[in-house]
C-alpha cells in the first residue's frame, strides 16, 4: 500500500448527475488540483476533444495500455473500456499535488486497493426524473444509448456506500461549494498536514501517526 503527500479525489456518478460540470467548475476555482485525463475507447462526443476530456484510443491500444500495466485502474463501461494512466497520477501526488479522478464505481474499488486513502464522493441526482431529463437534455447521445445509461445508473447509483461523501446535485452552486468544503477538510487531514508541514510537525515534535 502507498501513502504519498498529494489526496486522491475520485468523483462517482451517474451520467447526468452533473459529475463533470461540478468538476469542471471546481477545478476552474483550485488550479491546483490535477484532473486524470482517463482513456477511452468510446468515440468522441460532439465538442470533446482527444488529450482534454479523454485520450481517444482503439481496442487495440487499450488492450496494449493494460498489458503493459500502464493503467492504475480500467472497467468497460456502457460497452467502452475506460481507465486511468498510472503516470500522470503517481508523478502528481508523489510531488504532493491534489488529484481528481472521475470514474465510475469500479475503478473507485481498484483505486482504493492503491491508494487506501484516496476518497470517494459519490454525486447524487435529485430525483430519478430529474436524473432522466437532465440525459435527455443532453442530446449528445441516441435515444438506445440514453435508455441504456439509465438503467446503467440505477447500478452505478447501488455502489454510492463505497463512498465516504456524497453531495446531492440540486442547486449546482450548493454542491460545488459542498464540492470545495471535501477538498479542503481533505487537507486538513493530520497525513496531510503532516506531510505538507514536515518541518513544523518535527520542530513541535509531533510524533508521526501510527
Ligand atoms: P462518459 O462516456 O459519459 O464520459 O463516461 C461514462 C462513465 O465512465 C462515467 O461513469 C465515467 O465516470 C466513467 N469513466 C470515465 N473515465 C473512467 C476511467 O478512467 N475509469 C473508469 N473506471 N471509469 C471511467
Amino acid at each position: 500500500m502507498t501513502h504519498t503527500p498529494g489526496n486522491v479525489f475520485m468523483v462517482v456518478a451517474p451520467s447526468g448527475a452533473g459529475k463533470s460540470s461540478l468538476v469542471r467548475a471546481l477545478l476552474d476555482r483550485d488550479p491546483s488540483i490535477v484532473l486524470s485525463i482517463s482513456c477511452t475507447t468510446r468515440a468522441p462526443r460532439p465538442g470533446e476533444v482527444d488529450g482534454r476530456e479523454y485520450r481517444f484510443v482503439t481496442n487495440e491500444a487499450f488492450a496494449q495500455m493494460r498489458q503493459n500495466d500502464e493503467l492504475l485502474e480500467w472497467a468497460e463501461v456502457h460497452g467502452n473500456f475506460y481507465g486511468t494512466p498510472r503516470d500522470r497520477i503517481d508523478a502528481a501526488t508523489r510531488a504532493g499535488h491534489d488529484v481528481l479522478l472521475e470514474i465510475d464505481w469500479q475503478g473507485a474499488r481498484q483505486v482504493k486497493q492503491r491508494f487506501a486513502q484516496a476518497i470517494g464522493i459519490f454525486i447524487l441526482p435529485p430525483s430519478i426524473e430529474e436524473l432522466a431529463s437532465r440525459l435527455k437534455a443532453r442530446g449528445q447521445d441516441e435515444d438506445a444509448v440514453i435508455a441504456r445509461r439509465l438503467l446503467a445508473a440505477g447500478g452505478e447509483i447501488a455502489h454510492a456506500p463505497e463512498c465516504e461523501y456524497v453531495i446531492i446535485n440540486q442547486e449546482f452552486s450548493v454542491a460545488l461549494a459542498e464540492l470545495g468544503q471535501i477538498v479542503s477538510a481533505a487537507r486538513l487531514r493530520f497525513a496531510s498536514q503532516a506531510s505538507r508541514n514536515a518541518q513544523l510537525f518535527a520542530q513541535l515534535g509531533i510524533p508521526a501517526a501510527h
